[in-house]
């Protein structure tokens, strides 16, 4: 287990800034999620993290020692792909044997690795199959498999679960969670899927034009973001923002419901809303609408949990809508950062 912290770190590809001077540091047998649109430096970064990058300026450290200038097989980290290639004429038992083979590992432990890293993702049972003879979710457990045969310090993940179709996918996801957990390797995981975010990621770095926009647990960054980016990245729908004033107000989808919903509560915000278009999700709802003049008629999005089934709304009719007052969050319109509340 190690730390992972990149200190003013830096990549610059000619005159394009991949990465743009990141100060992150994770947490002991952390799961840190590198997230942001395509673009936005993440594979730069964790590359760098790799020593598969040379860094431009800044510094890498794994424990406590600096790695900038040693290679990657001297960090003691393992890595897996997008596309995990494995070997096609191995045996699945071959190919996760692979790494050890290449640092001289004893046959005897070999077998012990091999049946260990097996068991941690329930494959043992194909060991002697060819790749061609698994499932794109079999596939991926090797490769996760391989990587931790070498018992690493610290595992760095990129978009490992995007070649699975959706159901595998979360099915993979459970399994990776589950076993980050027990074997409590620091992760550093790459995605722009802010669902696999949320839902593995102790902490999420939110990343946009080579920055880390927030660092905090799924939570925070969802329910307090820091800019409008990340409350307009996270989320989907993602928080409704508008012009208020001299400031942008934020509020999700979520909260902002029929009046009579919210009854008893005091500290609600009421807004007028009218409806124009309504999209049915199955487990939700979506009213997309415009808001009454003091917010510029701004077009927003109302998600209401289909077991509202007493509540009709009609398209072209207008509501009393409200948003409890703490789920109301301020910005400023220029720099997009937070700021305090204003009253409404
Ligand atoms: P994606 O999710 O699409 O993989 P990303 O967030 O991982 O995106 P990076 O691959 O880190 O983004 O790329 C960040 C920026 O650096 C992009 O503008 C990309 O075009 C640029 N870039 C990355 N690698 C190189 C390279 N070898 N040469 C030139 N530009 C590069």
């Amino acid at each position: 287990m190690a730390i992972v912290e990149t200190r003013g770190l830096e990549k610059r590809f000619g005159d394009v800034t991949a990465v743009d001077g990141i100060n992150i540091t994770s947490g002991e047998g952390e799961f840190l999620v590198l997230l942001g649109p395509s673009g936005c430096g993440k594979t730069t970064l964790l590359r760098m993290i790799a020593g598969l990058e040379k860094p431009t300026a800044g510094d890498i450290l794994i424990g406590g020692r600096v790695v900038t200038q040693l290679p990657p097989r001297a960090r003691g980290i393992a890595m897996v792909f997008q596309s995990y290639a494995l070997y096609p004429h191995m045996s699945i038992f071959k190919n996760i044997a692979f790494p050890l083979k290449a640092h001289g590992a004893t046959k005897e432990e070999m077998n012990r690795k091999v049946l260990w890293a097996a068991s941690m993702f329930c494959i043992q049972h194909l060991l002697n199959r060819k790749p061609r003879a698994l499932s794109g979710g079999e596939r991926q457990r090797v490769a996760l498999a391989r990587a931790l045969v070498r018992e690493p310090n610290v595992f760095l993940l990129d978009e490992p679960l995007s070649n699975l179709d959706a159901k595998l996918r979360t099915s993979a996801r459970e399994e990776l969670y589950r076993f980050q957990k027990e074997i409590a390797i620091t992760t550093i995981y790459v995605t722009h899927d802010q669902v696999e975010a949320m839902g593995m990621g102790d902490r999420i770095a939110v990343m946009n034009g080579g920055k880390v926009h927030q660092l905090g647990s799924p939570v925070e960054v969802y329910t307090e973001p820091t800019d409008t980016f990340v409350a307009g990245f996270l989320g989907s729908p993602p928080m409704n923002l508008v012009e208020f004033q001299d400031r942008i107000v934020g509020f999700r989808p979520e909260c902002f419901l029929p009046r009579e919903m919210y009854q008893g509560r005091e500290d609600l915000v009421s807004i007028r809303f009218l409806v124009n278009r309504i999209e049915e999700l199955g487990s939700d709802r979506l009213v997309y609408g415009n808001l009454e003049e003091r917010f510029n008629c701004s077009h927003v999005i109302a998600s209401l949990p289909t077991s509202f089934t007493h509540y009709s709304v009609q398209i072209g009719a207008t509501y009393d809508f409200a948003v409890p007052a703490g789920d109301v969050k301020f910005f400023d319109k220029q720099t997009g950062f937070r700021t305090n509340p204003l009253p409404i």
